[in-house]
């Protein structure tokens, strides 16, 4: 059997290998370190942000984010519905009600009207709604300028998800510059990995010092470890920040191989009746993390689950883009306002490999793979 091509593996070699021996060998590896500071101090200054805090995932850098700004019960947080369930599992942690936003049906972000609207209908309410959290969608930021107007002008705390954005931009503003707080994910799978990290960034001194403190088990500035408040065990390794700051010297690099697959997808589509790029129209600011087809049966002939069975025969991996959280059975019961975009994104969409490790043969395979399926089922 031909190996099998992931839609995102890790993109690490030599460069991480020689940093993380030097982390071993400088004798920090419990837990905090120097690498740990400088890759906060990295990720602070190419993002333009004040202040970086390194943790063991995004989700828990979700998690933090919200209780640096005293979320709890009670207390609604306004999310994209189109998103992976980290983000909404974040909000549950806090004991607060997730309540979810849907998408423009082009770019899969949270759509600002939809938030006005229902931002208006909760305050009117006399509901308690205390954080906005839209995501970044498959690297693609969403539309700030006009969501944190709408924050603004309701006074509440903007705190962004952009976990799959590092390196996207929006109005030649970096992704996470934008908000009170945001939030990336170095998983794995991610545009660059530390093999399981996060990092929040703010410019609010306060936030990155509780958030320092509830990371590290809330312990107070005494030797015998008081504590009054209930901590976490979130800090970054300094073995994987030494990883995260391999990886940040060639984030662009490893960017500019997504971009060419992007390209080379767009390329492989073009004259294809019923098949489009998802975002593509309009990428130049997107960091490329994962290319998706939409397809639309009733033109191409064809669904996404037929394209995705036939690569997956050659073992290659697709996958539906985010099955909106309001269809989960486990956010049945939570409240929603949603206009169809994201279920239709998630009936129609595919995602296919889009790393920046895959060789040009292993792409050429995928390539391949994909045109002669078009070749079978359409009339180029
Ligand atoms: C990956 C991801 C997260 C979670 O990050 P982890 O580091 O895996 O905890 C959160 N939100 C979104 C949108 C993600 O894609």
């Amino acid at each position: 059997m031909t190996e099998r091509v992931y839609l995102s593996a890790p993109d690490v070699g030599a460069a991480e290998e020689a940093c993380l021996v030097e982390a071993l060998r400088s004798g920090w590896i419990a837990p905090l370190g120097p690498d740990v500071d400088s890759f906060e101090q990295e990720m602070a200054q190419r993002i333009g942000r004040r202040y970086g805090v390194a943790l063991s995932s995004g989700t828990a850098a979700l998690h933090l984010a919200l209780l640096s700004k005293g979320i709890g019960p009670g207390d609604i947080v306004l999310t994209s519905t189109m998103t992976f369930a980290a983000t909404a599992n974040a909000i549950v942690y806090t004991g607060a009600e997730p309540y979810f936003i849907d998408c423009l049906p082009d770019t899969g972000n949270m759509d600002p009207s939809l938030l006005r609207e229902a931002l208006q209908d909760l305050v009117e309410a006399g509901e308690r709604v205390q954080a906005i959290v839209p995501v970044d969608l498959l690297g693609k930021s969403a539309n700030y300028s006009e969501i944190q107007a709408i924050a603004e002008e309701y006074k509440v705390p903007l705190i962004v998800d952009a976990a799959e954005s590092l390196g996207a931009k929006h109005e030649g503003k970096p992704a996470g510059a934008w908000g009170d707080i945001a939030v990336f994910s170095f998983n794995g799978n991610k545009i660059m990995t530390t093999s399981g990290g996060g990092m929040l960034l703010t410019d609010d001194e306060d936030v990155a010092a509780k958030v320092r403190y509830l990371a590290t088990q809330a312990r107070q500035p005494v030797v015998h470890y008081e504590h009054v408040d209930i901590g976490y065990n979130y800090r970054l390794s300094n073995l994987l920040a030494a990883i995260g700051r391999a990886q940040l010297v060639r984030l662009d690099e490893m960017i500019a191989k997504r971009r060419q697959h992007r390209e080379a997808y767009k390329q492989l589509i073009a004259g294809v009746h019923g098949v489009s790029i998802f975002g593509g129209e309009d990428d130049q600011n997107d960091n490329c993390w994962l290319t998706s087809l939409l397809i639309d049966p009733s033109i191409a002939g064809f669904h996404a689950a037929d394209l995705s069975a036939e690569l997956s025969m050659q073992n290659i991996e697709s996958r539906p883009l985010w099955k909106p959280m309001h269809v989960q059975p486990v956010f049945a019961d939570a409240r929603r306002l949603v206009n169809g975009s994201s279920e239709q994104l998630f009936k129609t969409g595919l995602t296919l490999p889009s790393g920046s490790a895959m060789t040009v043969q292993t792409f050429k395979r995928v390539q391949d793979a994909i045109a002669t399926f078009f070749e079978s089922r359409c009339s180029v």
